[in-house]
């Protein structure tokens, strides 16, 4: 059965770009933009920025240094030194670990964040739209006209220049009829998904002193034989230390979700808030300086690892990555090594997690790069993806779909957005080396020493 929705709604012109969706990939594409001159709207469907780092409450960002330098500059880079300065990372977190030391994780306070990324937009003057939905888009031949949004005003219709799909779970560009890869289709495996929580009362001193006595899979074992846990899930990622007495918890994994299925997604938010706690009774249970522990939040978003991934002007692959590959017009480069966690609760499964990823490691000083093609949904004029949807293969987007790197794809879109405009030029026929120079302006480490006017793509 179908029923045909057939109404006129308001239009509302004006801008250059919408960004949809307002995550690390997102925010980061708008302020980006507004800072350049350009009139833009961000849609978010929450009531903050942010989104897994926020909404999500995934609060530590990944390694931004390769044990020698800094990789991740610009606004990322910027976001991370004001929250330093702000006091608002982990308490232990100094400026060498996002500038010099090798896989050091930055955890954060999610307030701050949002607090932050609020500031940032207002003062570029990026227009924000909360509480507010992409529903469907106006496309055509590659060119978007488009997007329909809905809120509590009811369904209107924005028209723009130029659009950036940054809801990590390619909702835009599935909707502008971009091709795209879905996990858990055909034969690729769905990595799990985790709903992480927020726990206060913890003496980290007690902790500290103990966490490691026993290796973590030894104590998930014994947690699950005691009926402390409910499934023997060997890979734990841990508590992060993120003020005086607060740590975010990331615990426990949610198999088989599938996150485009939004009954899927309910089911996990009731296993995944149940998981929680369990995990805090395992914390009270088997470590010192939980006595008083709680949780204090659950995450709104569920905490999605894969889900679409469009086809790009360039597909990342896991060749590119173990060549350490650099691009002409790479928007940025990383060093965080291919983190595909265990599929099931196996011991062979959790084995194969541990080798893959003590098997491609980078060495200190080492990276790779992320090139301007995986943002471009292919054939596309004027639509860009920024964050967890971009252009990869399974493997390499096991190491590019965190925070920094959807940062630094915001910071490369926004720009690339900007040229667009300025120049008259579709997405795939601006200008590269100006790209990449201007990015350089702003802060972005871009370490590649040939430049092209042209960007890198598939055959
Ligand atoms: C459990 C877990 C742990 C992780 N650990 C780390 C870590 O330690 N370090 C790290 O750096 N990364 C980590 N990651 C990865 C990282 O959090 C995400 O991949 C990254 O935040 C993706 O950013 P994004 O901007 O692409 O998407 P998101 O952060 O998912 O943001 C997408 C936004 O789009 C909005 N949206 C979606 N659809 C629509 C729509 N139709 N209309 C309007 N708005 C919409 C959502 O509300 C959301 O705010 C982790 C992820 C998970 C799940």
């Amino acid at each position: 059965m179908s029923y045909l929705l057939k109404k006129e709604i308001p239009v509302e012109d004006g801008y250059d770009m919408v960004v949809c969706g307002g995550g690390m990939g997102g925010a980061t594409a708008a302020i980006t933009a507004a800072r350049l001159g350009l009139k833009v709207l961000i849609v978010e469907h929450t009531g903050c920025l942010g989104g897994m780092g926020t909404s999500g409450l995934v609060c530590a960002f990944d390694p931004m240094a390769d044990g020698e330098k800094p990789v991740v500059g610009g606004l990322m880079q910027e976001i991370v030194k004001t929250l330093y300065e702000r006091k608002k990372l982990g308490p232990e977190i100094t400026p060498e670990d996002y500038l010099k030391n090798y896989l050091t994780w930055i955890p954060f306070d999610p307030e701050a964040l949002k607090i932050l990324l609020d500031e940032l937009c207002v003062k570029a003057g990026v227009e924000i739209r909360y509480f507010t939905r992409v529903i469907d888009a106006d496309a055509q031949d590659g060119k978007v006209k488009g997007v329909v949004i809905n809120n509590v005003e009811g369904t209107k219709y924005i028209a723009a220049k130029t659009f950036v799909d940054a809801t990590g779970d390619a909702v835009l560009s599935k909707l502008c009829g971009a091709k795209y890869r879905e996990a858990g289709a055909d034969t690729e495996e769905i990595m799990p998904a985790t709903l992480t929580g927020l726990m206060a009362g913890i003496d980290w001193e007690q902790f500290n002193k103990t966490q490691y006595a026993t290796p973590c899979h030894e104590q998930i074992e014994r947690a699950y034989n005691d009926g402390v846990l409910s499934q023997c899930d060997r890979h734990l990622v841990g508590i992060f230390r993120i003020g005086e007495n607060t740590g975010y918890m990331n615990t426990g994994h949610i198999f088989n979700l599938n996150s485009v299925n939004t009954r899927s997604l309910s089911d996990g938010m009731i296993q995944g808030r149940r998981q929680l706690n369990e995990y805090l009774e395992f914390y009270k249970r088997y470590h010192k300086g939980f006595d008083k522990a709680q949780i204090v939040a659950t995450g709104t978003l569920m905490g999605v690892r894969e889900s679409r991934r469009i086809v790009g002007e360039y597909e990342l692959t896991a060749d590119d990555y173990f060549a350490r590959r650099q691009f002409p017009d790479q928007i940025g480069v990383f060093s965080k090594y291919i983190d595909i966690h265990p599929k099931d609760t196996s011991k062979e499964s959790y084995k194969e997690f541990c080798d893959t990823m003590e098997g491609s490691k980078l060495k200190k000083g080492e990276c790779y790069g992320i090139p301007y093609g995986i943002t471009v949904p292919k054939g596309f004029e004027n639509l860009w993806v920024s964050g967890r949807c971009n252009s990869s293969d399974i493997s390499m987007h096991g190491a590019v779909r965190v925070m920094p790197a959807a940062a630094m794809m915001g910071q490369g879109v926004g720009t690339a957005a900007y040229l667009s405009i300025k120049s008259g030029k579709p997405a795939t026929k601006i200008n590269t080396a100006k790209l990449v120079e201007l990015l350089r302006e702003n802060g972005a480490i871009l370490p590649q020493q040939q430049l092209s006017e042209t960007m890198t793509k598939n055959s």
